[in-house]
Protein backbone atom coordinates (compact mmCIF):
# COMPACT_ATOMS: atom_id res chain seq x y z
CA UNK A 1 0.00 0.00 0.00
CA UNK A 2 1.21 3.15 -1.15
CA UNK A 3 2.09 6.20 1.88
CA UNK A 4 2.48 8.82 -1.01
CA UNK A 5 -0.12 11.68 -0.43
CA UNK A 6 -0.37 11.84 -4.03
CA UNK A 7 -0.84 7.59 -5.03
CA UNK A 8 -4.74 7.37 -3.43
CA UNK A 9 -5.31 3.90 -5.64
CA UNK A 10 -3.79 1.02 -4.08
CA UNK A 11 -4.64 -1.11 -7.12
CA UNK A 12 -2.89 0.27 -9.67
CA UNK A 13 0.62 -0.61 -11.27
CA UNK A 14 2.16 1.53 -8.86
CA UNK A 15 0.64 -1.62 -5.84
CA UNK A 16 2.39 -4.26 -8.09
CA UNK A 17 5.35 -2.48 -7.96
CA UNK A 18 5.23 -1.54 -3.89
CA UNK A 19 4.31 -5.57 -3.40
CA UNK A 20 7.15 -6.42 -5.60
CA UNK A 21 9.87 -4.17 -3.48
CA UNK A 22 8.07 -6.02 -0.57
CA UNK A 23 9.14 -9.75 -1.93
CA UNK A 24 12.38 -8.83 -2.02
CA UNK A 25 12.91 -6.81 1.04
CA UNK A 26 13.69 -10.09 3.72
CA UNK A 27 16.19 -10.69 1.19
CA UNK A 28 18.30 -7.38 1.34
CA UNK A 29 18.47 -7.17 5.30
CA UNK A 30 22.01 -5.43 5.13
CA UNK A 31 20.52 -2.43 3.29
CA UNK A 32 17.51 -2.15 4.85
CA UNK A 33 17.62 1.72 6.08
CA UNK A 34 17.76 2.69 2.30
CA UNK A 35 14.69 0.36 0.90
CA UNK A 36 12.26 3.33 1.43
CA UNK A 37 13.75 5.04 -1.45
CA UNK A 38 12.64 2.24 -3.52
CA UNK A 39 9.53 3.25 -2.70
CA UNK A 40 8.71 6.73 -3.58
CA UNK A 41 9.99 8.20 -6.99
CA UNK A 42 12.87 10.99 -6.33
CA UNK A 43 10.69 13.74 -9.03
CA UNK A 44 7.71 13.93 -10.39
CA UNK A 45 6.28 16.21 -12.71
CA UNK A 46 2.95 16.46 -14.06
CA UNK A 47 2.26 19.29 -17.17
CA UNK A 48 -0.81 20.65 -19.09
CA UNK A 49 0.33 20.03 -22.22
CA UNK A 50 -2.28 22.75 -24.67
CA UNK A 51 -2.01 22.61 -28.36
CA UNK A 52 -4.19 24.17 -31.28
CA UNK A 53 -5.85 21.21 -33.66
CA UNK A 54 -5.95 21.33 -37.11
CA UNK A 55 -9.66 23.30 -36.92
CA UNK A 56 -8.64 25.57 -34.80
CA UNK A 57 -9.68 24.73 -31.23
CA UNK A 58 -6.95 24.04 -28.49
CA UNK A 59 -7.28 21.36 -26.10
CA UNK A 60 -5.36 20.53 -23.00
CA UNK A 61 -3.76 16.88 -22.33
CA UNK A 62 -2.06 15.96 -19.38
CA UNK A 63 1.70 14.69 -19.02
CA UNK A 64 3.79 13.59 -16.57
CA UNK A 65 7.90 12.69 -16.54
CA UNK A 66 8.83 10.82 -12.97
CA UNK A 67 12.44 10.04 -11.94
CA UNK A 68 12.25 7.09 -9.64
CA UNK A 69 15.95 6.84 -8.74
CA UNK A 70 19.31 8.74 -10.06
CA UNK A 71 21.89 6.78 -7.65
CA UNK A 72 23.42 4.89 -10.60
CA UNK A 73 23.40 7.83 -13.34
CA UNK A 74 20.93 9.96 -15.19
CA UNK A 75 17.38 8.89 -15.38
CA UNK A 76 16.32 6.50 -18.73
CA UNK A 77 12.54 5.34 -19.71
CA UNK A 78 10.18 5.28 -22.46
CA UNK A 79 7.49 7.94 -23.24
CA UNK A 80 4.04 6.53 -23.44
CA UNK A 81 1.20 8.02 -25.27
CA UNK A 82 -2.20 6.35 -24.59
CA UNK A 83 -5.88 7.45 -23.21
CA UNK A 84 -5.02 5.51 -19.88
CA UNK A 85 -1.71 7.00 -18.98
CA UNK A 86 -1.88 8.80 -15.25
CA UNK A 87 0.55 9.15 -12.51
CA UNK A 88 -0.05 5.65 -10.93
CA UNK A 89 1.14 4.26 -13.94
CA UNK A 90 3.55 6.37 -15.25
CA UNK A 91 5.48 6.10 -11.66
CA UNK A 92 5.44 1.87 -11.70
CA UNK A 93 6.82 2.35 -15.23
CA UNK A 94 9.89 4.45 -14.38
CA UNK A 95 10.58 2.65 -10.93
CA UNK A 96 10.79 -0.81 -13.42
CA UNK A 97 13.04 0.80 -15.46
CA UNK A 98 15.30 1.83 -12.21
CA UNK A 99 15.17 -1.77 -11.31
CA UNK A 100 15.91 -3.06 -15.68
CA UNK A 101 18.67 -0.62 -15.37
CA UNK A 102 20.44 -1.79 -12.44
CA UNK A 103 19.90 -5.43 -13.63
CA UNK A 104 21.82 -5.14 -16.71
CA UNK A 105 24.31 -2.89 -15.01
CA UNK A 106 23.56 0.16 -17.06
CA UNK A 107 24.79 3.30 -15.91
CA UNK A 108 21.81 4.98 -15.74
CA UNK A 109 18.54 4.93 -13.07
CA UNK A 110 15.25 4.86 -14.02
CA UNK A 111 12.54 7.10 -15.06
CA UNK A 112 9.58 7.26 -17.76
CA UNK A 113 7.21 9.57 -19.25
CA UNK A 114 3.68 9.88 -20.86
CA UNK A 115 0.48 11.69 -22.38
CA UNK A 116 -2.78 10.83 -21.79
CA UNK A 117 -4.15 10.92 -25.12
CA UNK A 118 -5.17 8.82 -28.10
CA UNK A 119 -2.32 9.37 -31.15
CA UNK A 120 -4.48 7.64 -33.52
CA UNK A 121 -7.18 10.49 -33.14
CA UNK A 122 -4.70 13.06 -33.54
CA UNK A 123 -3.22 14.10 -36.97
CA UNK A 124 0.12 13.75 -38.00
CA UNK A 125 0.80 17.68 -37.22
CA UNK A 126 -1.26 17.47 -34.50
CA UNK A 127 1.13 14.68 -32.90
CA UNK A 128 3.93 17.08 -33.59
CA UNK A 129 2.63 20.28 -31.92
CA UNK A 130 1.70 17.84 -28.97
CA UNK A 131 5.27 16.30 -28.73
CA UNK A 132 6.88 19.48 -28.83
CA UNK A 133 4.67 20.96 -26.71
CA UNK A 134 5.18 18.54 -24.09
CA UNK A 135 8.93 18.39 -24.80
CA UNK A 136 9.46 22.11 -23.99
CA UNK A 137 7.20 21.62 -20.43
CA UNK A 138 9.62 18.80 -19.41
CA UNK A 139 13.39 20.48 -21.09
CA UNK A 140 14.22 21.79 -17.70
CA UNK A 141 14.75 17.87 -16.52
CA UNK A 142 15.64 15.96 -19.23
CA UNK A 143 18.87 16.07 -21.21
CA UNK A 144 22.22 13.72 -21.89
CA UNK A 145 23.48 13.92 -18.69
CA UNK A 146 19.73 13.83 -16.44
CA UNK A 147 17.71 11.99 -18.15
CA UNK A 148 17.03 10.58 -21.77
CA UNK A 149 13.79 9.65 -23.04
CA UNK A 150 12.73 6.96 -25.55
CA UNK A 151 9.79 4.97 -27.34
CA UNK A 152 7.43 3.13 -25.79
CA UNK A 153 3.58 2.30 -26.41
CA UNK A 154 2.38 4.88 -28.99
CA UNK A 155 5.39 6.86 -29.89
CA UNK A 156 8.60 5.75 -32.32
CA UNK A 157 11.54 7.24 -33.90
CA UNK A 158 10.05 9.80 -35.63
CA UNK A 159 8.21 11.24 -32.29
CA UNK A 160 12.25 10.77 -30.89
CA UNK A 161 13.18 12.97 -33.42
CA UNK A 162 10.71 15.66 -32.84
CA UNK A 163 11.72 15.55 -28.84
CA UNK A 164 15.36 15.87 -30.17
CA UNK A 165 15.01 18.97 -32.68
CA UNK A 166 12.84 20.71 -30.07
CA UNK A 167 15.36 20.09 -27.03
CA UNK A 168 17.87 21.37 -29.37
CA UNK A 169 16.56 24.81 -30.55
CA UNK A 170 15.93 25.51 -26.46
CA UNK A 171 19.92 24.97 -26.43
CA UNK A 172 21.19 26.55 -29.56
CA UNK A 173 23.16 23.71 -30.83
CA UNK A 174 22.14 19.70 -32.04
CA UNK A 175 21.98 17.47 -29.02
CA UNK A 176 21.50 13.93 -30.20
CA UNK A 177 21.47 12.51 -26.31
CA UNK A 178 18.68 13.97 -25.05
CA UNK A 179 16.44 10.89 -26.49
CA UNK A 180 17.31 7.50 -27.95
CA UNK A 181 15.43 5.50 -30.12
CA UNK A 182 16.02 8.06 -33.08
CA UNK A 183 15.53 7.66 -36.86
CA UNK A 184 19.33 6.20 -37.90
CA UNK A 185 19.95 9.24 -40.12
CA UNK A 186 19.53 11.31 -36.27
CA UNK A 187 22.32 9.63 -34.33
CA UNK A 188 19.84 6.45 -33.22
CA UNK A 189 21.61 3.48 -33.68
CA UNK A 190 20.95 0.60 -35.63
CA UNK A 191 19.30 -2.41 -34.32
CA UNK A 192 17.36 -0.18 -31.50
CA UNK A 193 14.14 -0.89 -33.28
CA UNK A 194 14.51 -5.02 -33.02
CA UNK A 195 15.94 -4.73 -29.85
CA UNK A 196 13.93 -5.11 -27.38
CA UNK A 197 11.53 -7.84 -29.63
CA UNK A 198 15.63 -9.21 -29.84
CA UNK A 199 15.72 -9.60 -25.97
CA UNK A 200 12.45 -11.56 -25.81
CA UNK A 201 13.98 -14.11 -27.74
CA UNK A 202 17.32 -14.59 -26.49
CA UNK A 203 16.02 -14.30 -23.03
CA UNK A 204 13.37 -17.23 -23.87
CA UNK A 205 16.32 -19.12 -25.86
CA UNK A 206 18.47 -19.48 -22.34
CA UNK A 207 15.49 -20.18 -20.09
CA UNK A 208 13.69 -22.33 -22.76
CA UNK A 209 17.10 -24.62 -23.05
CA UNK A 210 17.20 -24.72 -19.22
CA UNK A 211 13.88 -25.74 -18.69
CA UNK A 212 14.29 -28.46 -21.71
CA UNK A 213 11.36 -26.97 -24.03
CA UNK A 214 12.70 -27.40 -27.16
CA UNK A 215 11.56 -23.97 -29.40
CA UNK A 216 11.06 -26.53 -32.92
CA UNK A 217 7.22 -26.68 -32.72
CA UNK A 218 6.81 -24.65 -30.00
CA UNK A 219 3.16 -22.87 -29.69
CA UNK A 220 3.47 -19.73 -29.02
CA UNK A 221 0.95 -16.94 -27.97
CA UNK A 222 1.49 -12.92 -28.23
CA UNK A 223 -0.83 -10.13 -26.95
CA UNK A 224 -0.01 -7.31 -28.86
CA UNK A 225 1.45 -6.93 -32.13
CA UNK A 226 3.16 -3.61 -32.10
CA UNK A 227 7.42 -2.66 -31.76
CA UNK A 228 8.21 -5.79 -29.04
CA UNK A 229 5.56 -8.62 -30.02
CA UNK A 230 6.00 -8.41 -33.42
CA UNK A 231 9.86 -8.43 -33.21
CA UNK A 232 9.83 -10.94 -30.78
CA UNK A 233 7.11 -13.37 -32.78
CA UNK A 234 9.38 -13.26 -35.63
CA UNK A 235 12.62 -14.49 -34.16
CA UNK A 236 10.42 -17.31 -32.89
CA UNK A 237 9.09 -18.09 -36.07
CA UNK A 238 12.89 -18.42 -37.49
CA UNK A 239 13.56 -20.85 -34.57
CA UNK A 240 10.48 -23.46 -36.10
CA UNK A 241 8.07 -22.05 -33.28
CA UNK A 242 4.69 -21.48 -34.39
CA UNK A 243 2.37 -18.27 -33.48
CA UNK A 244 -0.99 -19.80 -32.94
CA UNK A 245 -2.99 -16.83 -31.58
CA UNK A 246 -1.93 -13.34 -31.65
CA UNK A 247 -4.17 -10.24 -29.94
CA UNK A 248 -4.17 -6.34 -30.39
CA UNK A 249 -6.74 -3.43 -29.56
CA UNK A 250 -8.33 -4.70 -32.76
CA UNK A 251 -9.13 -8.33 -31.72
CA UNK A 252 -7.58 -11.27 -31.55
CA UNK A 253 -6.92 -14.00 -34.22
CA UNK A 254 -6.13 -17.95 -34.12
CA UNK A 255 -4.67 -20.63 -35.85
CA UNK A 256 -3.66 -23.65 -34.58
CA UNK A 257 -1.35 -24.57 -37.17
CA UNK A 258 0.69 -21.44 -37.14
CA UNK A 259 -0.24 -17.45 -38.23
CA UNK A 260 1.64 -16.86 -41.23
CA UNK A 261 2.95 -13.87 -40.34
CA UNK A 262 4.46 -12.52 -43.82
CA UNK A 263 1.24 -12.75 -44.69
CA UNK A 264 0.19 -10.87 -41.96
CA UNK A 265 2.51 -8.15 -41.99
CA UNK A 266 0.80 -7.04 -44.99
CA UNK A 267 -2.94 -6.85 -44.12
CA UNK A 268 -1.26 -5.36 -40.70
CA UNK A 269 0.67 -2.28 -42.88
CA UNK A 270 -3.08 -1.55 -44.48
CA UNK A 271 -4.93 -2.41 -41.34
CA UNK A 272 -2.79 -1.08 -38.94
CA UNK A 273 -4.20 -4.14 -36.66
CA UNK A 274 -4.60 -7.95 -36.65
CA UNK A 275 -8.21 -7.86 -36.30
CA UNK A 276 -10.27 -9.27 -39.86
CA UNK A 277 -7.25 -11.02 -40.74
CA UNK A 278 -8.04 -13.72 -43.38
CA UNK A 279 -5.66 -16.01 -42.47
CA UNK A 280 -6.79 -17.25 -39.04
CA UNK A 281 -9.77 -17.39 -36.91
CA UNK A 282 -11.38 -14.67 -34.93
CA UNK A 283 -11.58 -15.67 -31.25
CA UNK A 284 -12.73 -13.98 -28.48
CA UNK A 285 -10.38 -11.38 -26.59
CA UNK A 286 -11.24 -13.66 -22.90
CA UNK A 287 -10.35 -17.23 -25.00
CA UNK A 288 -7.00 -15.97 -25.78
CA UNK A 289 -5.82 -16.92 -22.37
CA UNK A 290 -6.68 -20.30 -22.75
CA UNK A 291 -5.45 -21.55 -26.26
CA UNK A 292 -3.59 -24.00 -25.95
CA UNK A 293 -0.04 -23.22 -26.27
CA UNK A 294 3.79 -23.81 -24.74
CA UNK A 295 4.63 -20.18 -24.55
CA UNK A 296 2.97 -17.19 -23.99
CA UNK A 297 4.80 -13.30 -24.50
CA UNK A 298 2.47 -10.45 -22.99
CA UNK A 299 3.48 -7.62 -25.02
CA UNK A 300 1.33 -5.06 -24.61
CA UNK A 301 0.39 -3.64 -21.47
CA UNK A 302 0.08 -4.26 -17.46
CA UNK A 303 -2.13 -5.96 -15.50
CA UNK A 304 -3.06 -8.10 -18.29
CA UNK A 305 -2.32 -11.95 -16.57
CA UNK A 306 -4.85 -11.85 -13.28
CA UNK A 307 -5.43 -14.83 -10.94
CA UNK A 308 -8.23 -15.88 -13.18
CA UNK A 309 -6.47 -15.90 -16.19
CA UNK A 310 -3.41 -17.69 -14.88
CA UNK A 311 -5.75 -20.55 -14.08
CA UNK A 312 -6.52 -21.18 -17.50
CA UNK A 313 -2.79 -20.91 -18.80
CA UNK A 314 -1.38 -23.96 -20.28
CA UNK A 315 1.97 -22.48 -21.16
CA UNK A 316 5.25 -23.36 -19.60
CA UNK A 317 7.02 -20.52 -20.17
CA UNK A 318 5.72 -16.90 -19.80
CA UNK A 319 8.16 -14.32 -21.48
CA UNK A 320 6.85 -10.77 -20.02
CA UNK A 321 7.73 -8.35 -22.76
CA UNK A 322 5.81 -5.99 -21.54
CA UNK A 323 6.10 -4.31 -18.36
CA UNK A 324 4.42 -5.47 -15.36
CA UNK A 325 1.77 -7.53 -17.30
CA UNK A 326 1.18 -9.95 -14.23
CA UNK A 327 -0.34 -8.95 -11.08
CA UNK A 328 1.22 -10.48 -7.99
CA UNK A 329 -0.87 -13.15 -6.85
CA UNK A 330 -1.24 -14.40 -10.56
CA UNK A 331 2.38 -14.45 -10.40
CA UNK A 332 2.09 -16.56 -7.57
CA UNK A 333 -0.63 -19.57 -8.97
CA UNK A 334 1.37 -19.52 -12.32
CA UNK A 335 4.73 -20.37 -9.88
CA UNK A 336 2.46 -22.97 -8.10
CA UNK A 337 1.44 -24.53 -11.43
CA UNK A 338 4.83 -25.16 -12.64
CA UNK A 339 4.67 -22.20 -15.17
CA UNK A 340 8.30 -20.37 -15.67
CA UNK A 341 8.18 -16.51 -15.81
CA UNK A 342 10.83 -14.12 -17.92
CA UNK A 343 10.36 -11.14 -15.67
CA UNK A 344 9.84 -7.88 -17.66
CA UNK A 345 12.97 -6.32 -16.04
CA UNK A 346 15.34 -8.86 -17.69
CA UNK A 347 12.71 -10.23 -20.55
CA UNK A 348 12.41 -6.51 -22.09
CA UNK A 349 15.31 -5.19 -21.14
CA UNK A 350 16.68 -5.46 -25.02
CA UNK A 351 15.66 -1.96 -25.63
CA UNK A 352 16.81 0.02 -22.86
CA UNK A 353 20.42 -1.83 -23.78
CA UNK A 354 20.59 -0.86 -27.26
CA UNK A 355 19.43 2.76 -26.39
CA UNK A 356 22.38 2.45 -23.77
CA UNK A 357 24.77 1.89 -27.04
CA UNK A 358 23.17 4.60 -28.81
CA UNK A 359 23.81 7.42 -26.24
CA UNK A 360 27.00 6.26 -26.19
CA UNK A 361 27.50 6.20 -30.09
CA UNK A 362 26.46 9.67 -29.41
CA UNK A 363 28.67 11.14 -26.97
CA UNK A 364 31.47 9.77 -29.44
CA UNK A 365 29.80 10.34 -32.84
CA UNK A 366 31.26 6.96 -33.65
CA UNK A 367 28.59 4.41 -35.27
CA UNK A 368 28.76 0.74 -35.00
CA UNK A 369 27.55 -2.11 -37.30
CA UNK A 370 23.92 -3.77 -36.85
CA UNK A 371 26.71 -7.03 -36.12
CA UNK A 372 28.42 -5.30 -33.44
CA UNK A 373 25.22 -3.89 -31.72
CA UNK A 374 23.55 -7.46 -31.75
CA UNK A 375 26.63 -9.49 -30.69
CA UNK A 376 27.23 -6.53 -27.98
CA UNK A 377 23.54 -6.94 -26.98
CA UNK A 378 23.57 -10.83 -27.13
CA UNK A 379 26.53 -11.26 -24.60
CA UNK A 380 24.66 -8.93 -22.08
CA UNK A 381 21.40 -10.01 -22.09
CA UNK A 382 22.67 -13.37 -21.80
CA UNK A 383 25.22 -12.87 -19.00
CA UNK A 384 22.34 -11.11 -17.15
CA UNK A 385 19.51 -13.83 -17.72
CA UNK A 386 21.89 -16.18 -16.89
CA UNK A 387 23.03 -14.52 -13.28
CA UNK A 388 19.39 -14.29 -12.80
CA UNK A 389 18.96 -17.77 -12.74
CA UNK A 390 22.01 -18.82 -10.73
CA UNK A 391 20.71 -16.18 -7.99
CA UNK A 392 17.07 -17.59 -8.55
CA UNK A 393 18.50 -21.02 -8.04
CA UNK A 394 20.90 -20.46 -4.81
CA UNK A 395 18.28 -18.43 -2.95
CA UNK A 396 15.76 -20.57 -4.09
CA UNK A 397 13.30 -17.74 -5.21
CA UNK A 398 11.51 -17.05 -8.63
CA UNK A 399 13.34 -15.27 -11.22
CA UNK A 400 11.44 -12.06 -10.88
CA UNK A 401 12.72 -11.87 -7.29
CA UNK A 402 16.16 -13.14 -7.98
CA UNK A 403 15.92 -10.34 -10.31
CA UNK A 404 14.96 -7.87 -8.09
CA UNK A 405 17.80 -9.08 -5.79
CA UNK A 406 20.63 -8.32 -8.68
CA UNK A 407 19.05 -4.65 -9.49
CA UNK A 408 17.85 -3.61 -5.67
CA UNK A 409 21.46 -4.37 -4.45
CA UNK A 410 23.16 -2.45 -6.75
CA UNK A 411 20.86 0.56 -6.39
CA UNK A 412 20.33 0.20 -2.94
CA UNK A 413 24.64 0.34 -2.35
CA UNK A 414 25.18 3.24 -4.96
CA UNK A 415 22.53 5.33 -2.46
CA UNK A 416 24.16 3.98 0.56
CA UNK A 417 27.86 5.26 -1.04
CA UNK A 418 26.74 8.59 -2.12
CA UNK A 419 25.49 8.98 1.55
CA UNK A 420 22.34 11.32 2.49
CA UNK A 421 22.78 15.13 2.08
CA UNK A 422 23.85 16.93 3.95
CA UNK A 423 24.90 14.17 6.04
P1 LIG B 1 3.44 -0.50 -29.46
O1 LIG B 1 2.67 0.74 -29.35
O2 LIG B 1 4.38 -0.66 -30.61
O3 LIG B 1 2.46 -1.77 -29.44
C1 LIG B 1 1.51 -1.96 -28.43
C2 LIG B 1 0.66 -3.14 -28.81
O4 LIG B 1 -0.28 -3.40 -27.75
C3 LIG B 1 -0.17 -2.89 -30.07
O5 LIG B 1 -0.17 -4.06 -30.86
C4 LIG B 1 -1.58 -2.65 -29.51
O6 LIG B 1 -2.59 -3.02 -30.42
C5 LIG B 1 -1.55 -3.56 -28.31
N1 LIG B 1 -2.61 -3.23 -27.35
C6 LIG B 1 -2.91 -2.02 -26.83
N2 LIG B 1 -3.97 -2.11 -26.02
C7 LIG B 1 -4.34 -3.40 -26.01
C8 LIG B 1 -5.35 -4.14 -25.37
N3 LIG B 1 -6.21 -3.54 -24.53
N4 LIG B 1 -5.44 -5.47 -25.59
C9 LIG B 1 -4.58 -6.08 -26.42
N5 LIG B 1 -3.59 -5.44 -27.07
C10 LIG B 1 -3.48 -4.13 -26.87
O7 LIG B 1 4.22 -0.67 -28.07
P2 LIG B 1 5.54 -1.49 -27.76
O8 LIG B 1 6.68 -0.56 -27.83
O9 LIG B 1 5.54 -2.75 -28.52
O10 LIG B 1 5.31 -1.81 -26.20
C11 LIG B 1 4.58 -2.95 -25.73
C12 LIG B 1 4.98 -3.23 -24.29
O11 LIG B 1 6.38 -3.44 -24.23
C13 LIG B 1 4.68 -2.11 -23.29
O12 LIG B 1 4.36 -2.67 -22.03
C14 LIG B 1 6.01 -1.38 -23.20
O13 LIG B 1 6.15 -0.66 -21.99
C15 LIG B 1 6.95 -2.57 -23.27
N6 LIG B 1 8.32 -2.22 -23.68
C16 LIG B 1 8.58 -1.59 -24.85
C17 LIG B 1 9.90 -1.31 -25.18
C18 LIG B 1 10.28 -0.71 -26.51
O14 LIG B 1 11.49 -0.63 -26.79
N7 LIG B 1 9.37 -0.30 -27.34
C19 LIG B 1 10.94 -1.66 -24.31
C20 LIG B 1 10.63 -2.32 -23.12
C21 LIG B 1 9.31 -2.60 -22.82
Amino acid sequence: MSNLSYISQNNGPWSTYLEQIDRVAPYLEHLEDYIDTLKRPKRALIVDVPIVMDDGTIQHFEGYRVQHNLSRGPGKGGIRYHPDVDLNEVMALSAWMTIKTAVLNLPFGGAKGGVRVDPRKLSPRELERLTRRYTSEISHIIGPQKDIPAPDVGTNANVMGWIMDTYSSGQGHTVTGVVTGKPVHLGGSLGRVKATGRGVFITGQQVADKIKLPLEGAKIAVQGFGNVGSEAAYLFVESGSKIVTIQDHTGTIYNPEGINLEELKVYFEKNQGVGGFAGAQAISDEDFWSVEMDILIPAALEGQITVERAEKITAKLVLEGANGPTYPDADDMLIKRGVTIVPDVICNAGGVTVSYFEWVQDMASYFWSEDEINQRLDKLMIQAINDVWHTASEKACSLRTAAFILGCERILKARMERGIFPG
